[in-house]
């Protein structure tokens, strides 16, 4: 196929097959194998990874008194957002310096006898630091809600992550590896926990027929669409629109709902999900090798760092995290590279204080590491479709702007 026209998703999303689509696997075959990846007895599985948040905000809301959620200063919109949704007050907590994760001072600030909730987040398959945030959470009385959207699979210590907090969260949105089109899934280590998110979701989740069939369309048109060819119509033109226009947040697909939507996931999203779940484990272990060896190779030019996982703890690699050593260094890399379909992008454009439609939500906290790391912060697609000679092409890229700059 000719160059101009492939494109290469900006995560390595596992691709559907057509038999995905056939009557194969059981009615419960996503939430046993699931519930086998997490090692945990069952999941619950909701209509997206912020649904399945609101789901346990509520929970817990109903148990106590206390109203505020601290989360990291660079997230996913739409965990601010579940916040609010809830009638809960965000608090957000500034990461360390040069780094995804929250800073142990800023989050001992952050939290007082409100806390209800801190919720740790697995950045982009990176693993974040449990035992610091469970060490503040018990002092301070709070319960941990861990954000594993991004990080099915990966582990802390050798348990996998979205089990060893209180509650955890998984996305099955389009994008994040395993996918319903959008999905979620939520886990809990204990019973009485589970039962309690289970009767909320009972209570507070609908079915809705539209929601469904437009869900069910949307992840046929995925099957269709997510391959090199397809994608440049799916991905890469209303990517090339938005930038043209500079609107980044469209860019990146950060934008807001007007509403959070809640609904079930009906069965034959399930069923498609379950033929798609049994290949994951081994999509993530060819991720895992492939991503290892071009961090090791990427390492090679001076200035850059790319985010890794502490000592014993296993990360899932959608993509790889890239800080380059300035903003501008950044932005000359993306000039070349945004477009130019390899799969380089941005995560969150902004530190959530920054989002235009967040402003004047969290008071007037210090992100200043969060700023930081949203500016100098590039992604590069662990797809399988990134070729070497493509990502030999971003390496000389990245260290041309290093160069240049220096
Ligand atoms: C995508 C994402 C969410 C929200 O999940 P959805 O399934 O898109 O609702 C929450 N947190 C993080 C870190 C995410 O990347």
């Amino acid at each position: 196929m000719p160059d101009r026209w492939r494109e290469i998703p900006p995560t390595a999303g596992l691709p559907l097959r057509w038999r995905d689509f056939l009557p194969r696997a059981g009615a419960n075959v996503l939430e046993s194998t699931l519930a086998g990846i997490l090692d945990v007895p069952s999941v619950q599985i909701e209509c997206s990874g912020t649904a399945a948040l609101v789901i346990a905000m509520t929970t817990l809301k109903q148990m106590s008194g206390r109203r505020s959620v601290v989360i990291p200063a660079y997230t996913c919109p739409l965990v601010a957002l579940a916040v609010m949704h809830c009638g809960l007050l965000p608090v957000v907590c500034d990461l360390q310096r040069n780094h995804f994760d929250v800073s142990p001072e800023a989050l001992e600030q952050s939290c007082n006898d409100d806390t209800l909730a801190i919720v740790p987040t697995h950045l982009g398959g990176r693993v974040a630091d449990l035992n610091m945030v469970s060490a503040v959470a018990r002092r301070n009385g709070a319960w941990v809600i861990e954000d594993a959207a991004q990080s099915l699979g990966a582990t802390y210590q050798g348990r996998p992550v979205a089990t060893l907090g209180d509650i955890g969260f998984c996305s099955l949105a389009v994008g994040k590896g395993l996918t319903l089109y959008e999905g979620g899934v939520l886990a809990a280590r204990d019973e009485n926990l589970r039962q309690a998110l289970r009767e909320t979701s009972a209570q507070a989740v609908p079915y809705r027929a539209a929601w469904e069939a437009l869900r069910l369309a949307q992840l046929f048109a995925y099957g269709m669409l997510y391959r090199p060819g397809g994608l440049r119509l799916a991905y890469g033109v209303p990517l090339r629109r938005a930038l043209k226009r500079n609107r980044l947040i469209d860019a990146v697909g950060d934008d807001f709902p007007p509403s959070i939507p809640i609904h079930r996931v009906g069965t034959i999203r399930r069923m498609i999900g379950g033929n798609a779940a049994i290949r994951l484990a081994s999509f993530l272990a060819m991720l895992s090798e492939q991503a290892i060896a071009r961090k090791k190779d990427l390492e090679r030019i001076s200035g850059l760092t790319v985010m890794g996982d502490s000592h014993g703890n296993d990360g899932t690699w959608p993509f790889l995290m890239v800080l380059m050593p300035t903003a501008r260094a950044r932005d000359a890399a993306l000039a070349r590279l945004w477009t130019a379909g390899l799969g380089v992008s941005r995560l969150f454009i902004h530190a959530l204080p920054d989002y235009p439609r967040l402003a004047g939500k969290f008071g007037t906290p210090d992100v200043t590491n969060a700023r930081d790391f949203a500016a100098r912060m590039l992604t590069i697609s662990n797809s399988p479709w990134l070729l070497d000679r493509d990502f030999a092409t971003i390496q000389s890229v990245l260290a041309g702007v290093i160069d240049a700059a220096a």
